[in-house]
């Protein structure tokens, strides 16, 4: 057997697992809608009340957060890291 053929079988499996982690973060992340995002006040960035972006929903709660960051950090489910508990309940809810 060839030192490649040695290589190839070694990372099989992993690349199996990479295919499966991927499939699992795909089919979390499908569950956070992109909605559109109003700037409820003048924020610390400087992008002023009433600004219109692109912004992520909770799935579990409904709110609307500007992004997947600032969403795990208010509501504790981060769209790219899937959580054996699910999506039914978030942080907010408790
Ligand atoms: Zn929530």
């Amino acid at each position: 057997m060839s030192d490649y053929q040695d290589l190839a079988l070694f990372l099989l499996p992993a690349e199996v697992e990479a295919q499966e982690r991927a499939a699992k973060r795909a089919e979390w992340n499908s569950h956070f809608e992109q909605v559109e995002w109003i700037a409820p006040y003048d924020c610390a960035d400087g992008t002023p009340a009433g600004s219109r972006r692109i912004g992520i929903r909770c799935p579990a709660c409904g709110a609307v957060e500007v992004s997947g960051f600032v969403l795990a950090l208010n509501h504790g489910l981060d769209p790219g890291v899937p959580k054996p508990a699910g999506f039914t309940r978030c942080a907010k809810m408790l």
